[in-house]
């Protein structure tokens, strides 16, 4: 609200000193009657007495303006208003007199009868509300007009800033408007707080603490704005002092943008495109509440306030800022972001041209703060899911690369490792066998020699294309490292095992490699071993297991490396658990032996 209230202190010089008209209740119908009233303020702190005023009034010079609401901007001196009521019809209606800002501190109105008798009215919250004319709040009175010229005097006295929304109407109209008021402030604080409620949740199930400034910053506003428009004044019966309601509108004005802030560097990632802005911000943010808390102590409310007030306008355009540079680092969420900040600021405007009187006053451009909140709590809650998506797709991307070989895309070690323990379960609960081929490339290192690295390249990536279409969709294949190989495939038995490889070796032997006219030839070593989760195999743990049939295999392979390459050997796995000599249990199956 005070930020709102800085382009009223600019509106404020529109002021001209023209005749204010007297307001006729036969043609008059309920409205703010700014354009009625004419004003002074009281020079050096002298309180004037309502004669003294009355004199002023007479002599001038008096203020007046044509727009509906009178906004007197920041650190005003106690204001004098003054209209005139003519009730030719001596019409006996009860009449309430509004004053729609709930923090003035000090409210006198007088009425003055045609026959010269004085009604003096107090109110303002310097008083707690059970001692108010009208329990509401803002100010409000009830008043009937004799036949004649009454006259209206309301007397003002506020720190900080004074803008004078004074409204009259039917006593009925204003009920009815109370009552839209009410539901209007419920309905759009409900969807705020069902937003911070969700994410409340939210913040406990996934503990990310973006989600929790989420909800402070929008608990924050709510209790900001409950502050300024008085809703909590109304639940304060006792007596809490003058400035009480000064203080908590800083506080929670100072609370809420700092918490602004913070949620807009994080949900943005301000620092890795801007560090130098989110560290100024960061440290200006942390500072604000020390330097307001240092204001208050040293019973500086006014110079508070306007610290504040700079501190709210500076809010607005740092989240638009904040916005701009996340959208132009196509930051996640970004655009969302600038959306609702600059919807807000349109909002705050909107606002505060009605409170000047520049856009029609009424409830819908008055609670445009709110409203703008509401759209801006929802849109940013969309920004967070958003954010919380791209996060987990990074995440997940990132998983799958660290899973992937980048010259071939099979997987790689840690991701053979990943899909096999996935399917270990299955094994196990069907006691099937499986078996594992460890391929290597024979005398690689000559291929690259020979044909360049490039070439040593495109062999391995066409090895992997035929194991790709070699081997079965339930295979599972895997670039175990350089120019090895890994196959963990479901069989029914040694021999299906060694038909396998076997096939898988011929395969690779009969590959044909273009470089230029010449013809790459090359064969693979396949180590085999093969076990299933039966017997003594029940005891041991998956990676024990899985550990197990690597080294069998790699066993297996070294034995069809020793025995001339271009071979299958098989690792006999009956004998998994026994501490013989490994080597004895391999036992070479290949038909092309050197
Ligand atoms: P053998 O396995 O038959 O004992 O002989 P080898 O020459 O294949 O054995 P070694 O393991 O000593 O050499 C493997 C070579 O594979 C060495 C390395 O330069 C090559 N290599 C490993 N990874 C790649 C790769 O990604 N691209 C290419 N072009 N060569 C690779
Ligand atoms: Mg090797
Ligand atoms: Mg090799």
């Amino acid at each position: 609200m005070y930020r709102l209230t800085c382009i009223l202190f600019i509106f404020y010089l529109c002021v001209q000193t023209v005749n204010a008209k007297e307001i006729d209740l036969a043609t008059f119908e309920t409205s703010p009657i700014g354009s009625y009233l004419t004003y002074f303020s009281e020079k050096d702190n002298q309180k004037l007495s309502l004669e003294d005023a009355q004199q002023y009034f007479a002599s001038g010079p008096t203020f007046s303006q044509s727009s509906q609401t009178i906004a007197k901007g920041f650190n005003v001196d106690s204001t004098w208003f003054k209209t005139s009521i003519n009730n030719s019809m001596s019409l006996s209606n009860q009449y309430r007199l509004s004053i729609e800002i709930p923090w003035l501190d000090y409210i006198d109105v007088y009425l003055v009868s045609p026959s010269g008798e004085v009604k003096h009215i107090v109110g303002g919250d310097h008083l707690p509300i059970s001692e108010q004319p009208v329990f509401n709040r803002f100010f409000a009175a009830d008043m009937q007009f004799e036949n004649g010229v009454t006259d209206l005097y309301i007397r003002i006295e506020t720190t900080a800033i004074m803008p004078v929304p004074i409204k009259l109407s039917s006593v009925q109209d204003a009920i009815a408007d109370y009552g839209a008021d009410k539901f209007e402030y419920g309905f759009l604080y409900g969807i705020l707080v069902a937003l911070a409620l969700y994410n409340l949740v939210l913040f406990f199930s996934i503990r990310k603490k973006i989600f929790g400034l989420y909800v402070l910053y929008i608990l924050g506003f709510v209790l900001n704005s409950m502050s300024y428009t008085g809703h909590f004044y109304t639940f304060y019966t006792s007596h809490h002092g003058v400035h009480f309601q000064d203080y908590m509108d800083v506080s929670l004005m100072i609370t809420y943008s700092v918490i602004g802030l913070h949620f807009g560097r994080k949900l943005l990632d301000t620092h890795l495109y801007a560090p130098n802005l989110n560290k100024a911000i960061a440290n200006i943010s942390n500072a604000i509440p020390f330097i307001i808390l240092f204001l208050f102590i040293m019973d500086q409310l006014h110079l508070a306030t306007i610290v504040a007030f700079l501190f709210n306008t500076s809010f607005a355009i740092l989240t638009i800022l904040l916005g701009v540079l996340a959208v132009r680092a196509k930051a996640s969420a970004a655009n969302f972001y600038l959306i609702s900040s600059v919807t807000a600021a349109i909002c705050v405007s909107v606002s505060t041209a009605a409170v000047a009187g520049f856009l029609p006053y009424n409830s819908f451009t008055f609670k445009a703060i709110e409203l703008g909140m509401a759209f801006e709590g929802i849109i940013l809650a969309v920004a967070l899911a958003t954010r919380f998506r791209d996060a987990q797709r990074d995440k997940e991307r990132a998983e799958e690369h660290a899973r992937k070989d980048e010259l071939t895309d099979i997987f790689n070690r840690r991701g053979f490792k990943y899909a096999t323990s996935l399917l270990f379960p299955q094994f196990k609960q069907n006691n099937e066998n499986f078996a594992l081929f460890l391929l290597d490339i024979d005398k690689f290192k000559l291929v690259n020699d020979k044909f360049g690295h490039a070439t040593g390249d495109l062999v391995i990536i066409q090895v992997t294309r035929l194991l790709d279409e070699t081997m079965r969709p339930e295979d599972v294949i895997a670039r175990w490292g350089g120019e090895e190989f890994i196959v963990l495939l479901p069989v029914k038995d040694e021999n299906e095992a060694l038909q396998l490889a076997e096939n898988l070796r011929i395969a690779i032997e009969n590959l044909d490699t273009q470089y230029f006219d010449e013809s790459v030839k090359i064969t693979t070593s396949i180590g085999v071993s093969i076990t299933n989760f039966n017997g003594p195999n029940q005891l041991r743990s998956d990676t024990e297991i899985f550990e197990k049939v690597i080294s069998n295999a790699d066993n297996a392979l070294y034995q069809a490396k020793a025995n001339g390459r271009n071979a299958v050997c098989m690792f006999n796995s009956e004998d998994i658990n026994s501490n013989n000599d490994e080597e004895q249990n391999v036992h070479n199956t290949s038909p092309i032996l050197t």
